[in-house]
This record gives C-alpha cells, structure tokens and sequence, in this order.
C-alpha cells in the first residue's frame, strides 16, 4: 500500500511554483513556522506560468468549511491545475495517509453525488430508464432447434437439384452416391499421355455401400475443407466438426476453441458490419453522460431499435462464418 503525505502551504510544486495558503483554522507550527493544511481547491503558484493556480484531486478525508465539505490535499491524489499538471513535494513527514486510507468514505460521497445528480435530472424532466433493461438479444436463442438454421433432415434428390443446384451424379469426385459406383482416379497415370492412358484397359467400376459412400464424401469432404481452412490455432476445428457431423449422433456440437475463435472475431471485427461497434455506438448515443444514465426517453427510440436489428442480422451471417471460422469456402 502507498504513503501519502498530507500537505502544507508553502510546499512547492514539481515545476517551481508553492502552495500559497490553506485551511486558516488548521494551523501548525512546524520549524517555528506557521503552516496551514491544505485543501483541494486552495491556491497555488507555478513556477513557469504566471497567475495563480488551485490544487485538483484530494485525498478523500474531508473538512467542513461552512457546512460544505472540502478534501485534504495528499501528496499522492493531488497535482496543480497549472498548464504543467504539476505535483506536490511533500514537506512534513510525519502527517501520512495510506492509499487506501479513505476508499470506503470516497465511495460513499461518490454515491451521495451520484444521486445529487439523479435529483437534479428528475428537476429538470429526464428519468432514468429503469434497470435492467435489455438492451440487446440475438435473433436466435443459442440452441433454438426451431430456428432457420438449425433444421436437419433429408433432402430428395429433386430438392437438392432444383433449390441447390446440386447435382448427385456429379458432387462427389470419388462416388456416385445414387448408383453407390465409385469413380475412378482422375488422372491416375499423370506421365502418360492421353493416348497412352486411351490404351490401358479399363479398370471395372467398384460398387460401394451406402456407408462406404457416405464415408468416401466425408473423407472428400474433410480434405476439401483443409484447403479452404486457414492456418493457425483454429485450423482444426473443421475437421473436428466434419467428424462430429459423420459421427451423426445428434448431439449439439461443441468446442471451447470455437467459442474463443468466436469471441475473438466479435471483438476484432472493426468492419462496419461489427454488432459490438455499433451497440457501443447506440449505447454511447443514448446514454446521457452528465447524469450517468440512459433517458427513459430513449426507449421508444426507433432507430435505436433498427439499427440493432440490422446489425442482428449481420451477426447471423458472422456466426455462419464464424461457426466454421477461417473456412472461407463452405
Ligand atoms: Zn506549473
């Protein structure tokens, strides 16, 4: 814990200038002089910069002059209000303070301020908005089975093809999943040339199961996603999701690394797209710094509410991407 010190008229400050007077009624006499304690808002000379100046920041430990209370200046908490922000050097030793000394009565004229200034604001006509107050929900409750995207189940071949344009025959490079025939290698011989590879005979196609293709897809599923997936800490989770998903119990999937990649991309995403830079952004609008608070005003404010839901459904693409961060290809 730090030790402060209490100070006296006549300390200097850190660029020359001294503290010209203090509290008259507290008066010591120290090295046969008379030294008044001094008090934030006494005044102060500087030593580069003419005119006079005052001391900022107290100690905490109060003194009722008239029936108001001002703060001890203490070495550690105040500085001159003159243009080099200077200190205090400290003269009498022996009056200290601790750091800590006065947290809990600085607290509670903190508070007592605090709710001056709510009275204050109710004079002249704005209210707070009562807390808590939701200021922010997704569109989607996080394992919400009946949202959009979360619906699972089979899909024909004609859905595939008409609203996907997936082709059955054509998806997989390894097999046809509707005949269950595997397809042979691309280019299996790559020194030969056409005509040479025109001559060799021609390998019979193998019929797989239904798992068997399925497993094919997922392999090729898995070494595709490689491609498209960065480098770095999250380059795995894809695959671990692939193999979640083959895994095909139904249970949520889940991983301490994507909720960190996630977190991370929220937090540095300074696009104009981030949903954290524009809820900082309304709240900073919306709250009324002098009283502390956001006007109970506010709260039908309607681009306030769009803006949020705008941004909602950004975040909704985000965590598309995001949910399978760094694959860009998906
Ligand atoms: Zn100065």
């Amino acid at each position: 814990m730090a030790k402060g010190y209490f100070l006296y008229h006549l300390d200097k400050t850190t660029c020359g200038g001294r503290i010209l007077s203090g509290a008259s009624d507290d008066v010591y006499i120290i090295g046969g002089v008379a030294r008044q304690q001094v008090r934030v808002g006494d005044p102060v000379s500087c030593g580069v910069h003419k005119g006079q100046f005052r001391v900022c920041g107290g100690m905490g430990d109060t003194y009722t002059v008239g029936g108001a209370p001002k703060v001890w200046a203490g070495s550690l908490d105040s500085f001159s209000s003159c243009p080099c922000r200077a200190r205090f050097i400290p003269s009498v030793l022996t009056h200290t303070y601790d750091s800590h000394a006065n947290a809990g009565r600085a607290a509670e004229r903190e508070q007592t301020a605090k709710q001056q200034k709510l009275r204050e604001a109710k004079d002249k006509g704005i209210e707070p908005m009562p807390i808590p107050v939701r200021i922010y929900q997704t569109k989607n409750q996080m394992d919400d089975y009946q949202a959009k995207d979360m619906r699972h189940g089979d899909l024909d071949i004609r859905t595939l093809k008409v609203r996907f344009r997936i082709d059955v025959n054509t998806v997989s490079t390894k097999v046809n999943p509707r005949t269950l025939m595997e397809k042979p290698p691309l280019n299996p011989w790559p020194l030969l040339s056409p005509d040479e590879r025109a001559m060799l005979p021609e390998e019979p196609a193998r019929k797989v199961s239904k798992e068997e293709s399925a497993g094919l897809m997922f392999d090729e599923f898995r070494s595709l996603a490689q491609v498209y997936s960065f480098h770095g800490p999250y380059k795995d989770i894809i695959t671990e999701m692939i193999n979640h998903m083959q895994g095909n119990s139904g249970r949520p999937y889940s991983s301490p690394l994507l909720d960190r990649a996630l977190k991370e991309q929220i937090l540095n995403d300074r696009s104009r797209q981030s949903s954290l830079l524009k809820i900082k952004g309304i709240l900073h609008d919306a709250i009324n710094y002098e009283y502390g608070f956001i006007p109970l005003s506010k709260k039908g404010d309607y681009s306030m509410k769009r803006v949020i839901l705008r941004s909602l459904t950004q975040q909704f693409c985000l965590n598309l991407t995001v949910g399978s961060t760094g694959l860009t290809g998906w």
